[in-house]
């Protein structure tokens, strides 16, 4: 469960921020989560409520954006949204589609007190 290693990644990350800003208390963890970042929305954020416990995130809420995969297809330099990791194009065909966005996961912002 790879959601767990994130999970305390994301806590790590945010306590240090909160330490930079001399913060007693996070409010929310902002992240946006592509669609083919391959992970699973519900156990991250459960995953995320224990990771925090007794750290300085813990009752922080995680709020999740999630974020449409886009492609381009490199034959015909159509856009489109992507579902899956091997999308075909679907003006011609190709294969050969260069994922833009929606693979990652980013932290957009923390909100400390
Ligand atoms: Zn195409």
């Amino acid at each position: 469960m790879h959601e767990m290693s994130i999970a305390l990644s994301l806590c790590d990350l945010a306590a240090r921020e909160a330490e930079k800003a001399q913060a007693t208390k996070i409010n929310e963890v902002e992240i946006e989560v592509g669609d083919l970042a391959g992970i699973l929305i519900e156990s991250l954020d459960f995953c995320f409520g224990i990771a925090a416990k007794s750290t300085i995130v813990n009752g922080a809420k995680l709020k999740i954006i999630r974020i449409p995969a886009k492609g381009t297809c490199l034959d015909c330099g159509s856009n489109f949204t992507v579902r899956e990791m091997f999308a075909r194009c679907p003006d011609c065909d190709s294969f050969k589609v260069r994922i833009d966005q929606g693979k990652d996961l980013r932290i957009r912002s923390i909100n400390v007190d």
